[in-house]
């Protein structure tokens, strides 16, 4: 991959915002919609470039993912904090002077966080389809004048992303955690790293846990399973089932009697 693609990343979010904001100057309505689709594009242009940050970390699949939500998702895995803005500042020592050790800002970053994504990148595309029967009932026709504010006040954002000085800071909040008891790969989980305790499933198979102290390098983890103990009342024996796999249909052999197992509907009395 080339050393250079976030910032050619960049420069197309800067070229699809120019674009955007020439389109939404115009009177014509029917404009706001390429408007909204320049935006969308900036958007995972926006994402991809951070992205770039990662890609020692994202695998293949991961940097083939198009959705910008589940690129964020897949990046918050890694780093709960890859989506805050940053501001660095320098500890000048002036002690010459009056003023002795003071703070200096070097710059800002403006990032686009996953809820930006989450509350902008849909919306826009919905602009981008014919009204439903049931919208079109209602109002007669599209809300342009709807549609036309709501792009202006994410262009806005985008601008000011933009516009940072700084960009793509990457600072780490480490999370250690081990491999997946499932498939063995290391476990990916997003984890707020401001909660003592964290829910969530791994990226690779789905497996869910619940994490504790995922950030002070001794983790505490419960995967969220139960013990089936075996229907044969002679058999001692135990599987252990992950919670997504308790669902009607699924099969597995009792691991001391090989007792074929399946789950399925039952209905009993109810219990006074
Ligand atoms: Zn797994
Ligand atoms: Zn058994």
């Amino acid at each position: 991959m080339n050393e250079s693609l976030d910032f050619k990343l960049r420069c197309l979010a800067k070229e699809s915002l120019t674009r955007a904001k020439k389109y939404l100057a115009e009177t014509d309505n029917y404009l706001i919609r390429s408007a909204a689709l320049e935006l969308r594009l900036a958007i995972e242009s926006i994402v991809y470039s951070r992205a770039y940050k990662y890609r020692d970390e994202l695998s293949c699949n991961d940097l083939e993912t198009w959705q910008p939500r589940k690129v964020l998702d897949l990046m918050l895995a890694v780093n709960p904090i890859a989506w805050k803005g940053t501001e660095l500042s320098l500890e000048v020592d002036d002690t010459a002077s009056k003023t002795g050790k003071r703070w200096v800002k070097i710059g800002a970053e403006v990032s686009l966080t996953l809820q930006d994504v989450k509350k902008h990148y849909d919306a826009l595309g919905s602009f981008l389809h014919t009204p439903t029967l049931a919208q079109l009932s209602k109002s007669g026709s599209p809300d342009f004048l709807r549609m036309r504010k709501r792009c202006i006040d994410i262009s806005d954002l985008i601008e000011s992303v933009l516009n940072s000085n700084m960009w793509n800071i990457r600072i780490n909040v480490e999370v250690c955690l081990p491999e997946c008891l499932r498939c063995d790969q290391p476990l990916r989980i997003f984890v707020d790293p401001k909660k003592e305790v964290n829910r969530g499933k791994c990226f690779n198979c789905g497996a869910g846990y619940t994490i504790k102290d995922a950030t002070d390098g001794s983790p505490k983890l419960k995967p969220h399973q139960s013990k089936i103990p075996c229907v044969d009342d002679q058999c001692h024996g135990e599987a252990i089932l992950w919670t997504d796999q308790i669902v009607v249909g699924y099969e597995w052999a009792c691991p001391l009697c090989g007792l074929e197992h399946q789950i399925s509907f039952c209905a009993s009395e109810k219990a006074n």
